[in-house]
């Protein structure tokens, strides 16, 4: 075998180890997120400067993520990590984290970026009775990225992780993200516009998903099917819901596909449309993208909500 081959041979080693990303790409920082929004959102504010992995791929029950291998290989390689935070991912990310021991991301330090600082969080329990069982959301809503007014905070959030990160490139990163908050809120005010005349209009949902949207474009949640997040609905339970949706002239229930069959027995009752409604972009198709999600929501909303007979 010639020397040639045998510093290919010893190349393919070394990449072996080291992995395709630390040698074609050493300037770039290696971000993980825990939802596509996040992700697209680093992507935008952070252009050719960053590699981004999600670690979900949009359809995921957040709450409950299993802690695969790829993931953990993510997390091992990154320099920086973005989370929703609000105790979201806590049944899964410490584990992985633990699991990774990766210095430069650890919470605390400046790898960490936890975008739920400066959210006020909607939804906190007033009393915490394990009756039902334990509630999903002890610190309040975890669901804030699906208003596009709180998203502007993962926007902030993420500007400040980046710059943290990279100082030398900070003035692209807040370049970069001015010009995204600009196109957020040219389509905040788009959406504001069109679902104005649907104001105090009344929705259900399964989980409590959807408060700060219903905040943003003043909606009415007339009730949940879950009494509590993360708690299987018992028959009276049901009997309530169905009862609300009838008096307060509900027009859409969102559902998440397990449990659309039930959403469809509460909407048939009541003559209002069920609906499956993602809780994020995606990571491929046609949901890519944060404000493309946030479009498709809004168009959802626009289709299906009942008009308030004033
Ligand atoms: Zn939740």
């Amino acid at each position: 075998m010639g020397r040639d081959s045998n510093r290919f041979f010893a190349f393919l080693i070394l990449l072996l180890l080291l992995g395709p990303g630390q040698i074609f790409a050493e300037d770039s920082i290696r971000v993980v997120t825990t939802t596509p929004d996040l992700a697209d959102i680093v992507r935008q504010v952070g252009g050719d400067r960053v590699t981004v992995t999600s670690l979900t791929r949009g359809s995921e029950d957040f709450h409950k993520v299993r802690p695969r291998p790829r993931l953990l290989n993510s997390v091992y390689r990154a320099d920086l990590l973005v989370q929703i935070g609000l105790d979201l991912e806590h049944s899964w990310l410490p584990q992985l984290l633990d699991a990774a021991r990766n210095p430069r991301i650890k919470p605390g330090t400046s790898g960490f970026v936890n975008c739920s600082a400066g959210i006020v969080p909607l939804d906190i329990p007033v009393a915490s009775t394990r009756k039902e069982g334990p509630d999903l959301h002890l610190k309040g809503n975890p669901h804030y990225n699906l208003s596009p007014i709180q998203g502007r905070r993962m926007v902030t959030n993420i500007i400040e992780g980046l710059c943290r990160k990279s100082p030398q490139h900070c003035e692209e990163f807040q370049k970069r993200g001015a010009e995204y908050l600009k196109k957020l809120d040219e389509k905040i005010a788009d959406w504001k516009q069109r679902l104005k005349p649907f104001e105090g209009a009344s929705f259900i949902e399964y989980h409590p998903t959807w408060s700060y949207f219903a905040k943003d474009f003043g909606l009415k949640i007339a009730d949940r099917i879950e009494a509590k997040a993360g708690v299987t609905p018992h028959a009276t339970q049901l009997a309530k819901v169905m009862n609300i949706a009838k008096q307060k002239n509900v027009g859409l229930i969102i559902s998440r596909p397990a449990t659309l069959d039930l959403a469809l027995k509460i909407a048939s009752n009541c003559e209002a449309t069920a609906l499956v409604l993602p809780h994020s972009s995606s990571e491929s198709g046609t949901l890519q993208g944060y404000i493309p999600f946030m479009e498709h929501v809004v168009r959802a909303f626009e289709g299906n909500l009942r008009l308030v007979q004033r």
